[in-house]
């Protein structure tokens, strides 16, 4: 339930968003549907490849099912793309997100945090090993930033833009800004928690959004997927195919 009690908050958040600025909010998804089918990014947009390490792949600590297909689906995808960023899950030994610093807890319980309910993993992604290094098949050679995220041993962080405290920045949003990139796709792992997140902070921040689905996969855990997607249509992030760029 935790995750679901989770993506309600951020629900009601992006309401309150949209009441501060209606028109930046509702704008921008009416125009990206007339592109389906022809999508071609131009310099102010990106593409956000999330968490495609080890760690998620089928071998490893935290599986994602079929987590492998994408990424030929990505590799050919990001060659369409100027802009390519890579998030890459990083965290300390004996991290709070992990079910094994707890006692008593075992992975995909929960916990109360300072910040609220957090769902407890299996150790993963752990900061210099195998397990945290991108996907072997990952090629992406003109991508230009690596974010790492989830290295405060105390706040987990779903999110490429901020932290799950939803205060501490990762500073993604500055850069995009900087570099007049507003027009985000996002794909990788797991569509309904990294991938999520990451798109609702982009669409928050009043970003153009659309998450990338064939070159996703997802966790799904006690329904987290079909509330990630009614989250993130709600928010006005539009589910889209690879099929869809030219
Ligand atoms: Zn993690």
């Amino acid at each position: 339930m935790s995750e679901m009690v989770s993506f309600e908050n951020r629900r009601n958040f992006l309401k309150l968003s949209a009441g501060l600025g209606p028109a930046l909010m509702c704008a921008a998804p009416l125009s990206r549907a007339l592109a389906a089918g022809a999508i071609k990014p131009g310099a102010d947009a990106v593409l956000i490849v999330v968490d495609v390490q080890n760690c998620f792949l089928p071998t490893g600590t935290l599986p994602v099912k079929k987590g492998d297909e994408v990424v030929p689906v990505i590799n050919e995808l990001a060659k369409k793309f100027q802009n390519v960023v890579i998030t890459q899950d990083w965290h300390t030994p004996g991290h709070s997100s992990f079910a094994s610093s707890h006692d008593g807890k075992a992975p995909f319980e929960t916990v109360e945090l300072d910040y609220g309910t957090q769902v407890l993993w299996p150790d993963h992604c752990v900061q210099g090993t195998d397990d945290a290094k991108l996907a072997p098949g990952l090629d992406l050679p003109h991508a230009q930033l690596i974010i790492r995220k989830g290295y405060n041993s105390a706040v987990d962080s779903y999110s490429a833009f901020q932290e799950a405290d939803k205060e501490t920045g990762t500073g993604l949003t500055g850069y995009l800004t900087e570099r007049g990139i507003n027009e985000v796709y996002v794909c990788g792992l797991a569509t309904d928690f990294c991938v999520a997140w990451s798109a609702l902070d982009a669409r928050a921040k009043g970003m153009t959004v659309s998450v990338i689905e064939d070159a996703s996969r997802a966790i799904d855990l006690n329904g987290s997927l079909d509330a990630a997607w009614s989250s993130m249509t709600d928010a006005g992030i539009e589910r889209i195919q690879s099929s869809d760029f030219a």
